[in-house]
C-alpha cells in the first residue's frame, strides 16, 4: 500500500494569470529553476513557491493519547515501504509541491503546512482526510482556521462511513467541477512511478518525483 494523499487548496488567481504562474512554481524566491534537481534533498517537505512564513508552535494536544479521530475512516498500508507521498495543488491543477508522509496520513503533516506557509489560511481546503484534519486544527489554532472550509473529496469519500455530511465536496456546487479530476489525474499519474519510486535510495526517489511534478506543471502550460 502505497498512498498518495492529494490535497486541494482554494487559490486566488485566475485561470490566466495561473497559466502564466505555472512555470515559477518550482522555482524558489531567487527564481533558481528546482525543477529537475539531482542534488541531495536535505529535507522531505519540498514547496519551492510556497517558503514557510512561521514556526509550526506546539499545542497542548500535541502527542496526546486522549485525542480520538472524529471519523474512523478505513485504510490500510504496507508493513515495510514508505506510507506514501502528500502532494499540495490549487484548484486550477497546479502542483505546489510535495512531502512524504512517515506515518500513516497523521494530520500533523497538512496541518504543519498550512500553519507555517500562509500569512492567512486557504478559504478551502480538500483533502482526502478532511474530517479529521478539521477537528486537529480547531483543536490548535480556531483562530487561524476560523474561515476555513474542510471538504473530503469525491474519490474517497465513501470510506467515510458514519462521517458527518457537511464533509461530502459533492454537495457543495462550487467544489463540484475541482476536485474529482485533480484527485483522479494526480493519483493516476503517480501510480505510474510508484513501483520504481518505492525501491529508491532518497537522493533519486525526491530528483525522480521533482523531475515528474515539474513535467506535469510544464505540460500544463503547453496544452493551454
Ligand atoms: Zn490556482
Ligand atoms: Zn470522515
Amino acid at each position: 500500500m502505497f498512498v498518495i494523499a492529494t490535497m486541494i487548496i482554494e487559490c486566488k488567481e485566475n485561470f490566466h494569470t495561473v497559466i502564466c504562474k505555472v512555470k515559477t512554481t518550482f522555482e524558489d524566491h531567487k527564481g533558481h529553476d528546482t525543477g529537475p534537481s539531482v542534488g541531495p534533498a536535505s529535507r522531505d517537505a519540498f514547496y519551492p513557491a510556497l517558503p514557510e512564513v512561521c514556526r509550526r508552535g506546539k499545542y497542548q494536544l500535541d502527542g496526546k493519547k486522549g485525542e480520538v479521530p472524529f471519523c474512523s475512516k478505513k485504510h490500510g498500508r504496507h508493513p515495510t515501504l514508505l506510507p506514501g507521498i502528500f502532494t499540495v495543488f490549487c484548484q486550477h491543477g497546479v502542483c505546489y509541491g510535495y512531502q512524504i508522509m512517515k506515518s500513516m496520513e497523521s494530520p500533523n503533516i497538512p496541518f504543519t503546512f498550512l500553519r507555517t506557509r500562509f500569512e492567512v489560511a486557504p478559504e478551502a481546503v480538500i483533502y482526502d482526510n478532511a474530517c479529521n484534519l478539521h477537528a486537529y486544527c480547531l483543536n490548535r489554532d480556531p483562530a487561524f482556521f476560523a474561515r476555513t472550509q474542510f471538504a473530503v473529496d469525491a474519490l474517497h469519500w465513501f470510506n467515510h462511513i458514519g462521517c458527518s455530511m457537511g464533509y461530502e465536496s459533492k454537495l457543495y456546487p462550487k467544489f463540484k467541477s475541482v476536485n474529482t479530476q485533480i484527485v483522479e489525474q494526480n493519483n493516476s499519474k503517480l501510480k505510474k512511478l510508484k513501483s520504481s519510486l518505492s525501491h529508491m535510495i532518497p537522493q533519486n526517489f525526491h530528483a525522480c518525483l521533482r523531475f515528474f511534478l515539474w513535467n506535469c506543471n510544464r505540460e500544463m502550460t503547453v496544452h493551454n
